[in-house]
């Protein structure tokens, strides 16, 4: 292959953007509507559980919201701890991922 293949076009974007937004509102959603659903059931339920439940899905709406801000940046997709790109397969699963597979697995240790 010649080095003349290489044009001066600008690199393709690495992320379809709107796609992105869409799949962090599903999450976000998804998350506000298992809020309510707690809330509702929250009179019989055991508080210390609820509490917890509570807890992990507002963490996971923080997450969501700060990669709708990154996104905005066009910072989206790249490890917070050590600045590498987060694999696109599990940004697929994790559209709201923080950092890298490496970086998350120090952090859970
Ligand atoms: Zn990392």
């Amino acid at each position: 292959m010649s080095l003349d293949m290489v044009g001066p076009e600008p690199r393709p974007e690495r992320f379809a953007v709107e796609e992105i937004r869409r799949s962090l509102e599903h999450e976000r959603d998804s998350r506000l509507a298992q809020l309510r659903v707690i809330d509702d059931e929250a009179r019989d339920a055991e508080q210390d559980f609820v509490w917890a439940q509570r807890e992990s899905i507002q963490r996971v709406l923080r997450d969501i919201e700060t990669a709708f801000a990154r996104l905005e940046r066009g910072e989206y997709g790249v490890c917070e701890d050590c600045s590498k790109p987060i694999p696109v397969e599990r940004l697929d699963i994790l559209p709201y991922a923080r950092h890298c597979v490496s970086c998350c697995r120090r952090r859970a240790s």
